[in-house]
């Protein structure tokens, strides 16, 4: 067991040299996609590596002379990495119509960093009416067609649905994992998951599903811990990888992490398909469920706050934490609503700002500290 959870462990925080090295063992092509809506089976079928890009591993240095310092970790230290060669093993990018600040990226990219293949996607908004969701599928079409003509391979119904199905399998084994860990708590450790759900956007998911498998049985084994623990949810850190260290701080400060509304985590691998029709349909309509909510989409009717609330209610924790990543518009326009419902449904809830460089280790736990004192006390 322990050796599996390194293997992820290894591959979420050091994608770049895992990544070099699978390539160098397989020959095939790397292609990243931008998070959080760009259907990787596409790329998957047509035989390349599909991997969800990622905040750096390192302080942005170069790439503030290419993006504004007011941008998200995640944008700035993607183009920082780009611009220092740190990504010359990923042949090609796709970049999707998200956040404002996701939406300049690609521009960046593309003329100081070109990949050898680069895409952009324009993905509709989740509004109801059929002209989005056939918009969605004109754009995977050209997605299918562009790398098609890249790779000279062609993508067929058969190997759409080949990948698919090793897409679904990986996404049920990810769910098993959680509600092990709900049935459980304490059982699995936050950055322990962490790990495994970053580790299935940058692994070659059947080898993935093959480690969770032998992984599954041996976690089960492990012993709960709920020894006067409070339960909390963590929401929040969109597209962003959260901070183990924060993650320990919430479990050392005697806290335990029942579920989460994260992307890397729950969001990653919600909605299988398991579709018999068109598996460009099939992908079009899992790609606009409205659940979870996708607050850079605009679906004014489902409203990510009522989410949340069933969230916490479902999994009777005490609290939830927001992991608001600086200077992310999506989150920080619905954050005061999201605040706001909380102390209207008497949830505790306390958000961290947390950033890609600075995080001031000892301010978070003094507050987890009282944050647990109001939990406690009923405050
Ligand atoms: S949604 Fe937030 S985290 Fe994602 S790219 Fe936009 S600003 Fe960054």
């Amino acid at each position: 067991m322990e050796e599996v959870l390194r293997r992820f462990t290894e591959v979420s925080t050091d994608p770049y040299t895992s990544l070099t090295k699978w390539k160098e063992q397989t020959g095939k092509k790397i292609i990243g996609s931008f998070p959080m809506r760009i259907p990787e089976e596409i790329i998957h079928a047509s035989g390349m590596l599909p991997v969800v890009m990622w905040r750096g591993n390192e302080a942005v240095t170069m790439g503030h002379s290419y993006v504004h310092n007011f941008n998200c970790g995640l944008t700035r230290s993607f183009i920082d990495d780009a611009v220092r060669d740190k990504l010359t093993f990923m042949d090609g990018m796709i970049f999707c119509r998200s956040c404002l600040q996701a939406e300049e990226i690609p521009s960046t990219i593309e003329l100081n960093a070109p990949p050898r293949h680069f895409l952009y996607l324009y993905l509709p908004p989740l509004y109801p009416g059929s002209a989005f969701r056939d918009f969605f599928i004109h754009e995977m079409k050209r997605m299918k067609e562009s790398l098609e003509e890249w790779s000279g391979q062609e993508i067929t119904k058969e190997s759409l649905e080949n990948s698919i199905a090793i897409y679904d399998k990986n996404r049920s084994l990810l769910k098993k994992v959680y509600e092990l860990r709900k049935k459980k708590p304490g059982t699995i450790k936050a950055r322990e998951m962490l790990a495994i759900v970053h580790s299935s956007m940058l692994m070659d998911k059947e080898e993935h599903s093959r480690l969770l498998e032998s992984l599954l049985p041996e976690l089960e084994g492990r012993k709960e811990i709920t020894d006067d623990k409070i339960s909390v949810i963590i929401a929040g850190a969109l597209c962003q990888t959260p901070h183990t260290a924060i993650l320990d701080l919430i479990e050392e400060a005697g806290m335990v992490i029942v579920d989460d509304d994260i992307y890397i985590g729950s969001r990653y691998f919600a909605n299988e398909i398991h579709s018999s029709g068109d598996p460009l349909e099939a992908l079009a309509d899992r790609n606009m469920k409205k659940l979870p909510p996708d607050p850079t989409m605009g679906d004014w009717k489902t409203l990510w706050t009522d989410y949340m609330v069933d969230k916490v209610r479902e999994n009777k924790v005490q609290g939830i934490i927001t992991l608001l990543i600086k200077y992310c518009p999506p989150h920080l326009c619905y954050y005061p609503d999201i605040r706001r419902r909380f102390v209207e449904e008497g949830i505790p809830e306390i958000m961290l700002e947390v950033e890609h460089e600075v995080v001031s280790i000892e301010q978070i736990r003094t507050r987890l500290m009282a944050f647990i004192e109001v939990i406690r006390g009923g405050v």
